[in-house]
């Protein structure tokens, strides 16, 4: 029985911990408060909260739809039914694209996955080495542990730092560019509206939910995701600090403009910039195992931008480590 340590919480994290926990003993860590990673929800009462990051689930091959078909059978998971426009000219209705989110939030997959596995949030992963055959971590906390084997789960940009110079594979040296997203979570009074989500052919804003017609709660509100085109974020994200309010008002009297829906007072508004979202440019190779020092790498941004990526790579890495 090896004993493991996975950094990070997100699918790849909470997919790759879930297999091999079945035969090893596991441990997780992610500098997080809770897990998912950028499948996350963002919680406010008991009747307001937001997917954040991950809106849906659109399952491509037949390994990941058979998986998310048994979660919706033990109600982790649930269709997204509604009317999803495209809001070009035509305004297009977009019919047969399958909507899968959580039933209480898009982190169920991570909550259902680690539901045996020991997590330690608030645990942000400084350093790493390895001595003697094994692997040295401290923690931004001061803590310090050893593990046997180690599976790195960040986005690229934070394994490199961590991680280059273990890494004996030319993977670490591609140009992995993940793009940025700005989101704005707003609530607004409950209008008319029955649209569950717009596509929109703008510049600046892609994407809007309504967070209501999940069906998770009952709210006396609206409640709407704003997602930034990855363009328009990839210009702003270093600044967003500063300029949220402004980011936000802009997004915000998009999402007004292109609906069309009456524009009335935020009684309440988030700005989250994401400057890693995703990765639309995938590698050559789903995930990265090195045996020699028992090291291995599994994330979305090997496969491509999407939460299945992610569940890909773990499956890919698993494979590489039970041969
Ligand atoms: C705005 C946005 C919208 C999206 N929309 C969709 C969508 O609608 N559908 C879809 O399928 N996908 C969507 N995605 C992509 C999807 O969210 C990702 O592909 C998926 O969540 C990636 O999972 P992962 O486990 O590979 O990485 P992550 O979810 O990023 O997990 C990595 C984890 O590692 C932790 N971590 C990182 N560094 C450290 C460290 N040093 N120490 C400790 N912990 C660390 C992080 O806190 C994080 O929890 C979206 C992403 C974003 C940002």
């Amino acid at each position: 029985m090896s004993n493991f340590c996975v950094i990070g919480s997100g699918i790849s994290g909470a997919t790759i911990a879930n297999l091999l926990s079945k035969k090893n003993s596991v441990d997780l860590f992610d500098k997080a408060r809770g897990p998912g990673g950028r499948a996350s929800f963002k919680r406010l009462d008991e009747t307001k909260g937001f997917d954040h990051g991950t809106q849906y689930i659109s399952p491509k091959t037949l390994a990941f739809k058979r998986f998310l078909e048994k979660l919706i059978k033990k109600k982790v998971l649930k269709n997204w039914r509604g009317k999803h426009l495209f809001l070009n000219k035509s305004k297009k209705e977009i019919k047969n694209h399958k909507k899968i989110i959580g039933r209480k939030g898009n982190n169920d997959i991570s909550k259902y996955l680690l539901k045996n596995i020991k997590c330690n949030y608030f645990h942000e992963l400084k350093k790493i080495d390895y001595k003697q055959k094994k692997w040295f971590l401290t923690f931004s906390n001061g803590e310090k542990k050893i593990y046997n084997k180690l599976i790195l789960t960040c986005p690229f940009e934070q394994l490199n730092k961590l991680s280059k110079k273990f890494i004996k594979n030319s993977f670490i040296k591609s140009r992995v560019k993940m793009d940025a997203n700005i989101t704005v979570m707003i609530v607004i009074k409950k209008t008319k509206s029955n649209i569950s989500s717009y596509f929109f052919d703008d510049q600046i804003l892609g994407w809007a939910a309504k967070e209501n017609s999940k069906k998770r709660f009952k709210s006396n509100f609206d409640l709407w995701t704003l997602q930034s085109t990855y363009n328009w974020a990839n210009k702003k994200i270093n600044k967003n600090k500063e300029n949220k309010d402004l980011n936000s008002q802009l997004l915000i009297n998009h999402f007004f403009k292109l609906t069309g829906i009456k524009k009335t007072k935020v009684l309440h508004s988030l700005n989250h910039g994401w400057k890693y979202s995703s990765n639309s440019n995938p590698l050559k190779m789903k995930s990265f195992w090195d045996p020699s020092i028992n090291l291995g790498v599994c994330a979305d941004w090997f496969v491509g931008p999407r939460l299945e990526a992610g569940w890909l790579s773990a499956n890919d890495l698993y494979k590489k480590i039970i041969k």
